[in-house]
C-alpha cells in the first residue's frame, strides 16, 4: 500500500487526521468532505495513494467504481436529493487541489444549491471530420 506522508487523504486513511467516515473497507474509504458544497457531499478514495486517474490502477479503479453506486444509494436514500452529481478533477488546471485520487459526490438540491457546473456546447466549433480524427487519434493510443 504506498503512502505519502504529506498527502492530507493519506492520512485520513491512516487515521492521523479525523474524518466522518461513510464506509471503509480493504481497498478504499468514503468521508463526508469537509468543504460541504451541497449538504452530504461525500468523497470515495482508494486506501493507496495513486495520486489521480493517470496513474489510478485498472484493479484498483474496478473497486473503487464498483462502490460508487452504493455510495449514491446511500446518499440518495438519507437525503433525497434531486440529483447527483460525479465529479474528479485531475491537475490543478481542473481545479484539483489534493492530489490523492477522489471521487466526488455531491448531492443536487436546485439550481442555486451552492455547485454550478458550467457546460458550453461548442459544437459549431467542430465538424463531423474533427469528431471522427479525434476519435482516430485517442482510439490508437489505448
Ligand atoms: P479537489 O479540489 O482536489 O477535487 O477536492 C479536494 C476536496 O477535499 C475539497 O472538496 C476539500 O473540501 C476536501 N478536503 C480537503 N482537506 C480535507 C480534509 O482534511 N478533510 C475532509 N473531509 N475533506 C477535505
Ligand atoms: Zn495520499
Amino acid at each position: 500500500m504506498k503512502h505519502d506522508d504529506n498527502c492530507i487523504f493519506c492520512k485520513i486513511v491512516t487515521g492521523d487526521i479525523p474524518a466522518s467516515i461513510v464506509y471503509e473497507d480493504d481497498d478504499v474509504i468514503a468521508f463526508t468532505d469537509i468543504g460541504q458544497v451541497t449538504k452530504g457531499h461525500t468523497l470515495l478514495i482508494p486506501k493507496d495513494h495513486q495520486p489521480d486517474i493517470y496513474d489510478l490502477q485498472p484493479e484498483t479503479a474496478a473497486k473503487l467504481f464498483g462502490m460508487a453506486p452504493k455510495i449514491a444509494n446511500a446518499i440518495k436514500s438519507a437525503l433525497s436529493p434531486a440529483g447527483m452529481n460525479l465529479v474528479n478533477n485531475n491537475g490543478k488546471a481542473a481545479s484539483q487541489s489534493v492530489f490523492h485520487f477522489h471521487l466526488h459526490f455531491i448531492p443536487r438540491y436546485g439550481s442555486s444549491d451552492g455547485f454550478q457546473p458550467t457546460w458550453e456546447d461548442n459544437s459549431s466549433s467542430y465538424s463531423a471530420e474533427d469528431l471522427k480524427n479525434m476519435a482516430e487519434s485517442i482510439s490508437k493510443r489505448i
